[in-house]
Order: structure tokens, then C-alpha cells, then sequence
């Protein structure tokens, strides 16, 4: 057909799998536990005031700049990141021009490629990393280069120093490795591209490791881009941020409404509003995730994982004597669900999320029962 050739023709994402039942989900990274009850006691007033007609909102277009949402988020995050340089004159706190917020750091990182990956020159990514961005820059016709991680799964910082290219994307810690890099290796990179703009994609930070958003007062070229969907338990509400200098956000703000102005609905913006407050909740929640990881981590050592140190709501982890597909399917069959890629490199890999304790012990003594069936000792 004559129209076809016409047709922008992309590989979409993959995402994992979203069985219904019954079943324990450890492959797509969601938080194990329920958003801040913050989060339902808003919709039910918000159900209230559309039921008694005290305001109905949902008639009118939202908020297009979110604002409420923003203002959270910026006193939230000038607690948690900028408290202690508040003293130092020359560090800046945040303020509403250096934040952009959309519908799931998806969103927000789509609309990011699309403002700021604008050149012939390749952008650059790790080889081993979000499945995503190359997905982006096939649908936005970006051009990049993938730069190979180490063999334990770190980055090159010599990859990113002195090579030409329309841009610099990496999440910290990554995916779907879990490895952490610190901040100090972010900010060479930054300095070293002054011409281009680095996205840090901190989707996991939360867990344990160091944010670099002090950076963005620093420079003008870095984005730090989080996301509600993993310790905010909020996957399914889609709500993402970024975090950078006024003209960039300027920038990303003018593409985003070029786009689509409402992305954000008014029941999001209201619901994303009260989890950010409760910092408290965030916290606590956060903390049980990463003592069950590390107790997975020692359960899993015992029984002959390997793996590089995570600072993720997930373990990448590789089996000594069985391959990796193996133990997918047979998990999968038990109604466990992991993450596996038929991919090189990670093809002996399996990417298990951080689910409850109890979801954890299920998985543990599932995979004691898989193993020691095929011992030859036992056969
Ligand atoms: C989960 C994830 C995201 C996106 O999450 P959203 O639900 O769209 O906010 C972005 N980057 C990485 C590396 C992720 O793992």
C-alpha cells in the first residue's frame, strides 16, 4: 500500500509482563507497599467535592504548569537536597522555574530527547541500560552511539569525556544493573560536554544512593529526572519530575505545550501533591525496601548468585550453575514473576524487584526447591 512507505515505522518498548491473579510480581520494579494513605484519603475527598458540587474540577481543563504539584515538590526537595547549603550564599535553592513535571518520567524524558537531542552528532548511552532511550531516539530520528560498560557493569567515564555528540543520557544507578556511580563521576561528565545536555535519570536514587541535583546550580547543560512510579509507590498515578537550570526547563516547558498543555489531569496533580508532603511515609516505606534487599542479597549469595552491589529496588543477578532463561521459566511456572532479556550480555541474567518480606521468603524457598532439584545429588 502506497501510504505505508509514509508511515513512521518504529520498534515500540517492551514492557514486562502485568499478569493478573495471583501471582508474585518481582519483574517491573513497582513498590511493594501502598502509596502514602495520604494518597487515598485525597480521592475521597475529591470524590466528596464532585459529589456534593462544592468544586467541581474535573469540568475544567487542569493547571497546565501544575503548580500546586511544583510548589511541593520545591519545598520538599529544598528540605531534602538544599537544607544544609541554604547558609552558602552562592548555592541556590531551588525555585518553581527549575522544575518540570510530567505525565511519568517516560514523559518527561520523551519530552526531554525531543527539546534538547537536536543535532547530527550522536547522543551517547551505555550499551547495558533502559530499554527505552534507543526506542526514543529511533521515534525522534536522534542519532546515537551506545558506549559498552565495563565487564562488571560500570561506566567508562573515558566514553564520555572526549567524544563529539548531541548529548549525554545515563540513569544512576542504572537499569536494569543496579549499579551506582557516584555523583563525582557525573559532575566530570557534565563539565567535560559543556556543549551538550546530560540527563541524569535517577529513577532509583531513592535507594540508597546520592542524588546530583546540587548540580544543577552548578551548571546549565545537566537535567537530573526522577520519578513518582518507584519509591512513591505511584506507578500507576504516572507522575515524573525534572530538575534543572531555568532555560533549560524553559526549553523543555515550550516543547511540552507545543505538544500537549494538559498532559497532566487534575486528580494527579491534587494525589502527586499529597504523596510528595509526606515525607515521613516516603522514608519508612523506602527503609523496609532496602533492609528486605539486603537480606535478599545474603539469601541469594547462599544460594550461588552472583551479582554486582545493588542501590536499587531490584538485584541483577546471574546463577552459578543454572542459566538464567532456565530459572526464569520454571519461576514463572510457580507464578513468580522476574525479569529476563534475550539480550547479549544480560542473556544470563535475571532482574528480580524487591517485593514484601514475605514475597521475598515465597521467592528464596522457591528457588532452594528449583536448584536443588536439579543437583545431581538429588537426582
Ligand atoms: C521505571 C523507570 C523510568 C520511568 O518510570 P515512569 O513510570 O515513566 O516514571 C525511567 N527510567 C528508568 C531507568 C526506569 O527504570
Amino acid at each position: 500500500m502506497s501510504w505505508e512507505k509514509n508511515v513512521r515505522k518504529v520498534t515500540p518498548y517492551i514492557a514486562g509482563e502485568q499478569p493478573q491473579g495471583k501471582v508474585i510480581k518481582l519483574n517491573t520494579n513497582e513498590f511493594p507497599y501502598a502509596p502514602s494513605p495520604m494518597v487515598a484519603t485525597k480521592i475521597y475527598d475529591l470524590a466528596q467535592e464532585e459529589l456534593d458540587g462544592s468544586s467541581s474540577m474535573l469540568r475544567k481543563y487542569p493547571d497546565m504548569d501544575a503548580t500546586k504539584l511544583v510548589n511541593a515538590i520545591v519545598s520538599v526537595y529544598n528540605e531534602l537536597y538544599f537544607s544544609e547549603t541554604e547558609a552558602t550564599e552562592e548555592m541556590k535553592q531551588l525555585g518553581f522555574d527549575n522544575v518540570f513535571v510530567g505525565v511519568g518520567s517516560d514523559d518527561v524524558l520523551a519530552m526531554a530527547f525531543m527539546t534538547f537531542f537536536n543535532s547530527d552528532k550522536p547522543v551517547l548511552f551505555p550499551d547495558i541500560t533502559y530499554s527505552f532511550y534507543d526506542v526514543w531516539a529511533d521515534v525522534h530520528r536522534i542519532p546515537y552511539a551506545t558506549q559498552a560498560l565495563t565487564d562488571d557493569f560500570s561506566i567508562d567515564i573515558n566514553d564520555y569525556m572526549d567524544k563529539e555528540n548531541g548529548g549525554i543520557v545515563i540513569p544512576n544507578p542504572n537499569a536494569p544493573t543496579g549499579v551506582y556511580e557516584d555523583p563525582s563521576k557525573f559532575e566530570d561528565i557534565v563539565r567535560a560536554n559543556p556543549d551538550s545536555v546530560v540527563i541524569i535519570d535517577e529513577a532509583y536514587v531513592d535507594f540508597g544512593g546520592e542524588s546530583c541535583l546540587p548540580l544543577i546550580n552548578k551548571y546549565d547543560n545537566v537535567l537530573v529526572v526522577q520519578t513518582f512510579s518507584k519509591s512513591r509507590a505511584l506507578a500507576g498515578l504516572r507522575i515524573g519530575v525534572a530538575f534543572g537550570n531555568e532555560k533549560l526547563i524553559k526549553y523543555l516547558k515550550d516543547v511540552k505545550f507545543a505538544f500537549n498543555s494538559y498532559t497532566m489531569n487534575y486528580p494527579a496533580i491534587e494525589l502527586a501533591t499529597v504523596s510528595v508532603l509526606d515525607t515521613d511515609y516516603w522514608k519508612e516505606t523506602v527503609a523496609r525496601v532496602i533492609k528486605t534487599r539486603e537480606w535478599t542479597k545474603e539469601k541469594l549469595r547462599e544460594l550461588d548468585f552472583e551479582f554486582r552491589d545493588s542501590k536499587a529496588n531490584f538485584i541483577f543477578a546471574s546463577h552459578k550453575s543454572m542459566p538464567a532463561k532456565e530459572i526464569f521459566e520454571k519461576l514463572r511456572k510457580k507464578d513468580i514473576y522476574v525479569r529476563h532479556w534475550n539480550k547479549p550480555r544480560i542473556d544470563n541474567h535475571l532482574r528480580i524487584s524487591i517485593g514484601t518480606d514475605e514475597e521475598m521468603k515465597e521467592l528464596i524457598s522457591t528457588l532452594r526447591t528449583i536448584l536443588r532439584d536439579e543437583d545431581p545429588v538429588n537426582t
